[in-house]
């Protein structure tokens, strides 16, 4: 069978590997991140939209389209609903659970941007994990406030009242505990992403007892077949023709 993952998490680099060997496999990232090696063909950067995507869908005549993408990728996730139905395909997708908080956690939840700062707005230390949106924002950084930053890659913006960290995850509990204490947090911003790589810095900040403003997870469309368990979606795959 000819199917085209669209990936950018652990769980689909896995998905690929496993099934590169059993079906044609085409394997697509957006290009922010690290390039993987696959045993499979792997193409690079977007498809211009939901026509360009149904477009590829034909020309290479794929027969299943696997959402496998990050939780936070919803425009990917929208396309690839559309662009099935336009090319005639199904839509299968990975929806990876979110974290859930524990006892001794302090979670408060964003729905969107000026959600964050009105939360943020009685700390002087925030350390930041959604990507590159904090950069947008560096010149409405309060006085009293230091802002640490940490994504994939990004030219730093010049301020005073922010600290810029580039570094790829995943990271370790000891890792995410000394930065949590040099850098003197005081609050976590995080997306709920769900998954292993990057939950580190929730423990950390649950051992060191400070909050954690979580920004909501954003709408996904509904697939034709959707699964919490990569290995689910492996084994449905495996006994395909
Ligand atoms: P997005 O908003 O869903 O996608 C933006 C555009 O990037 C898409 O419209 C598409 O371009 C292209 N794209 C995304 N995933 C692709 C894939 N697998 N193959 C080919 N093209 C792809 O996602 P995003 O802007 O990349 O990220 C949104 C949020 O998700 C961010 O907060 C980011 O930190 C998080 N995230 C994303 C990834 C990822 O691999 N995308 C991984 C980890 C975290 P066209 O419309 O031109 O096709």
């Amino acid at each position: 069978m000819r199917l085209l993952i669209l990936g950018g998490i652990g769980e689909a680099l896995k998905l690929a590997h496993t099934l590169a060997s059993i079906h044609t496999v085409i394997y697509s990232i957006a290009g922010k991140g690290r390039i993987p090696n696959l045993p499979c063909q792997v193409r690079i950067g977007g498809f211009g939209g939901v026509d360009g995507l149904t477009t590829f869908l034909r020309e290479n005549q794929v027969q299943l389209l696997i959402d496998c993408t990050h939780p936070y990728a919803a425009q990917i996730s929208h396309n690839a609903l559309q662009a099935a139905r336009q090319a005639d395909i199904p839509l299968w997708a990975y929806r990876r659970p979110a974290w859930q908080p524990m006892v001794g956690d302090d979670w408060r939840f964003a729905a969107d941007w000026s959600e964050i700062q009105f939360a943020l707005r009685e700390f002087q230390r925030p350390f930041f994990t959604l990507g590159l949106e904090p950069l947008r924002h560096v010149t409405d950084i309060p006085s009293h406030q230091h802002w640490l930053v940490r994504c994939l890659a990004a030219e730093s913006p010049i301020s005073s009242h922010m600290t810029l960290l580039c570094a790829t995850g995943p990271f370790t509990l000891e890792q995410e505990s000394i930065l949590l204490r040099k850098h003197r947090i005081d609050v976590l911003v995080a997306k709920n992403s769900g998954g292993g790589a990057v939950e580190a810095k929730l423990t950390a900040a649950r051992k060191i007892a400070i909050p954690v403003i979580m920004f909501d997870r954003p709408r996904l469309p509904v697939a034709d077949r959707e699964f919490t368990e990569s290995g689910s979606l492996t084994n449905a795959l495996f006994f395909i023709g």
